[in-house]
C-alpha cells in the first residue's frame, strides 16, 4: 500500500536515506523491514521553536507482513487486497527537429527567453535567440573586468549575456506566485539540464552560480541540437512594425532579421528598449517597484539569531531570514529582498555612470557573509519631478539614484557603505565592518545619497526588524548602496488573452522586462506560457 506522511525530523535524522527511513518507521510505528519503496518528496526547515527540525513529506510502500502459507494452516482464508492509488504519470513533451520549422525571434537569452525557446522546440517552432551579451564562458571575463578594473562592459555584465540576470545569481528557484503556471515543469527542465534532483524536494530550492553556468550551456546544447539558433553580441535596436504587425527586428550591426512572431524577453535592465517604445509611442505603463540598500551581516550571527542558540547543529544550512514592515502611515512596505545566505555582494550595474549592487552565492553557500536587499516601495508620487517623462518617470528616479550613488563613490565601482548602527544614528562611519564586496567600500552617510523617503523609512524599518530579530541591529553589519533592480519600473502591456502587445500583433512581451514576472522561476514560467500561446495561435 502506498502512503504519504508529513512529519518533523531532526537534522541528524536526515543525513541519508537509511537513517531517515529508520526515523520515519519509528515515528509512524511501522517495522522498518515492512517499508518497501521510500521516497522523500519535500523538505523545509522549521526554525520556529527552540528545537530546529525539518518538516518533510515522504511517500512509502508498507509491505504486507508475511502470512503463513494456506497449505500449512490447512484452511482457506479470505485475503484482504489493498488497491494501490493510481500514480499520475505526466508525459514530458519531446523536443522536435525544428531545423526547417517556422522561425520565432526571441530577444534575450535570460530565463524567460531560454525557457520559451525550449518550449517552442517542443511545440515545433524554431527559436532564433538574439542576445546583446556574450556566451557564458566569455561573460566570465567581463565580470572579472568589473571586479578588477571597475570597468563595466555595457553589453555583457551581471545582467546581460547568456542566461541573463539568472546566470551569475543566487539561483533561488522559488516564486511567491504559483498561480502563473507549472513550477515543477521549470524544475524538471533544470534537472534535465544538470541541476541536482534535490531541487524537486526542497521547499526553497537553490542552485548557485557555479552550477547555473554549466546548466545554461547545456540548455544551449539542447536548443542548437534540435535546430534553434543563437546570435551573441547582437543587440536589437529597433522593431520592424507595419500596420501594427511585427515583421522582424533590426540589430545594432545593421542586420534585419525577419519573422512575424517575436518574443521580447529583454529583462528589467534593458532601458534602451523602454526608451525605444517611448519614442515610437508604442504602449508602455508605469509600474511600482522598490529601492533601497543591501545589508550584510556575518552569516554566523544570522545563524545564531535564526537557530536561537550559538550551539546550533552543524548539519543545518546557513540560515535565511525574511523581514517586512509597513510604514507608520501604512502607505508603503519595507521588506527584505533576495536574501543570500553564505553569499557575496556584487556590482550589478549595466551602464557606465551608475552604481547598483545585488547578491549571489555558490551552490555550497559557504561564504562567511549573509546579505539581503532591504527595499522601500516606490510610488508614482515619489517621481513627480520627472513627470514630463510620463510612464518613464519612476525609471528616471531609479536612474538618478543609481547615478548619485556612483558619484558618491568617486565614480568607480567602489560602493558607498555605512555601518548599520551609524545609519540609524545618522552619522558617517569612520571604518566599516568586513565585507564580501570585492571592488571595495567607501564609508559614507547614506542619508545624504538616498532619496529622503527611502532613508527615513529604512531607518524606521531597521528599528522594527531589530525588535523582531534580536541581534539584527549590530555594528558588525554594513548597509551598501544601491539596491535598485528589484523589478521593472515599467510594464510593456499585453492583451490578457492573446498575450500579444496591446498595439503590435505578433509581438509577445515576456518575462521580467515586460513587468509580468519577477525572479528566475516566474520568468521561466512566463516564457513557457508565451510559447504555449504561440503554438496555440499559429499551429
Ligand atoms: C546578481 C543577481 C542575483 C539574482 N538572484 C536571484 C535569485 O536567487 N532568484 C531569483 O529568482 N532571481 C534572482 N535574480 C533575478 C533574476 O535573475 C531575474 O528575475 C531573471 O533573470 C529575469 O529573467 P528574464 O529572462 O525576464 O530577464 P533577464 O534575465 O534580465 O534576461 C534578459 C536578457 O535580454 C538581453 N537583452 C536585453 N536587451 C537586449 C537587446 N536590446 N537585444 C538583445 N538582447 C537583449 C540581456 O542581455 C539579457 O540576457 C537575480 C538577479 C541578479 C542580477
Amino acid at each position: 500500500m502506498i502512503k504519504e506522511f508529513e512529519l518533523n525530523v531532526l537534522p541528524e535524522e536526515l543525513v541519508d536515506t537509511e537513517t531517515l527511513k529508520k526515523a520515519v518507521a519509528r515515528k509512524i510505528s511501522v517495522r522498518e523491514n515492512l517499508i518497501g519503496d521510500f521516497e522523500l518528496l519535500k523538505k523545509s526547515i522549521d526554525a520556529r521553536k527552540a528545537l530546529i527540525t525539518y518538516r518533510i513529506k515522504v511517500q512509502l510502500t508498507v509491505l504486507e507482513p508475511e502470512r503463513p502459507s494456506l497449505e500449512k494452516v490447512g484452511e482457506e482464508k479470505e485475503i484482504e487486497v489493498e488497491i494501490e492509488p493510481v500514480v499520475e504519470i505526466v508525459e514530458v513533451e519531446k523536443y522536435q527537429d525544428v531545423h526547417s520549422a517556422t522561425p520565432v525571434i526571441v530577444i534575450g537569452a535570460g530565463p524567460a527567453g531560454l525557457f520559451a525557446s525550449l518550449k517552442l522546440i517542443q511545440k515545433g517552432f524554431r527559436p532564433i535567440i538574439i542576445e546583446r551579451g556574450n556566451s557564458v564562458s566569455e561573460r566570465k571575463k567581463d565580470l572579472a573586468q568589473i571586479i578588477r578594473q571597475g570597468e563595466i562592459n555595457t553589453e555583457s555584465n551581471w545582467c546581460f549575456g547568456e542566461g541573463g540576470a539568472g546566470t551569475f545569481s543566487d539561483g533561488k528557484l522559488f516564486t511567491r506566485s504559483n498561480k502563473r503556471g507549472n513550477i515543477s515543469e521549470v524544475l524538471d527542465l533544470f534537472v534535465e539540464h544538470g541541476a541536482e534532483k534535490e531541487i524537486m524536494i526542497d521547499a526553497h530550492p537553490h542552485i548557485g552560480t557555479d552550477r547555473l553556468s554549466a546548466i545554461t550551456k547545456n540548455i544551449r546544447q539542447t536548443i542548437e541540437t534540435y535546430g534553434g539558433e543563437y546570435h551573441f553580441n547582437t543587440k536589437v535596436i529597433d522593431l520592424i512594425v507595419k500596420d501594427n504587425k511585427i515583421k522582424g527586428v533590426i540589430t545594432e550591426k545593421g542586420d534585419k532579421i525577419e519573422s512575424e512572431i517575436v518574443v521580447l524577453a529583454t529583462g528589467h535592465s534593458a532601458r534602451d528598449i523602454y526608451y525605444l517604445f517611448h519614442e515610437k509611442n508604442w504602449a508602455l505603463e508605469a509600474k511600482l517597484f522598490a529601492m533601497g540598500v543591501r545589508i550584510e551581516h556575518p552569516q554566523e550571527l544570522i545563524n545564531q539569531i535564526q537557530y536561537h542558540t550559538p550551539k546550533y547543529s552543524e548539519l543545518l544550512p546557513p540560515a535565511t531570514y525574511s523581514v517586512a514592515h509597513s510604514t507608520k502611515d501604512k502607505a508603503r512596505g519595507v521588506f527584505s529582498f533576495c536574501m543570500c545566505p553564505g553569499g557575496m555582494i556584487i556590482p550589478a550595474s549595466t551602464g557606465k555612470e551608475e552604481l547598483v549592487v545585488n547578491g549571489m552565492s555558490n551552490s555550497l553557500r559557504n561564504s562567511p557573509f549573509a546579505n539581503s536587499g532591504i527595499v522601500v516601495n516606490v510610488k508614482a508620487a515619489d517621481a513627480k519631478k520627472f513627470s514630463e517623462f510620463g510612464e518613464l518617470a519612476m525609471l528616471k528616479l531609479q536612474e538618478e539614484t543609481e547615478k548619485n550613488m556612483f558619484i558618491a563613490a568617486d565614480k568607480t565601482m567602489v560602493a558607498p557603505a555605512q555601518r548599520l548602527t551609524d545609519f540609524i544614528k545618522d552619522r558617517k562611519s569612520s571604518a566599516l565592518a568586513p565585507s564580501s564586496y570585492l571592488p571595495g567600500l567607501l564609508p559614507s552617510n547614506m542619508s545624504n545619497i538616498l532619496p529622503e523617503f527611502i532613508s527615513t523609512n529604512l531607518r524606521d524599518a531597521f528599528l522594527h526588524f531589530g525588535k523582531t530579530m534580536k541581534g539584527f541591529i549590530t555594528s558588525e553589519a554594513n548597509i551598501i548602496g544601491l539596491e535598485s533592480r528589484t523589478s521593472s519600473p515599467v510594464r510593456i502591456p499585453r492583451d490578457k488573452d492573446s498575450l500579444q502587445h496591446i498595439q503590435i500583433s505578433g509581438l509577445y512581451p515576456c518575462g521580467e522586462g515586460s513587468g509580468y514576472s519577477g525572479g528566475i522561476t516566474s520568468s521561466a514560467i512566463d516564457g513557457i506560457n508565451i510559447a504555449d500561446k504561440i503554438a496555440e495561435t499559429y499551429k
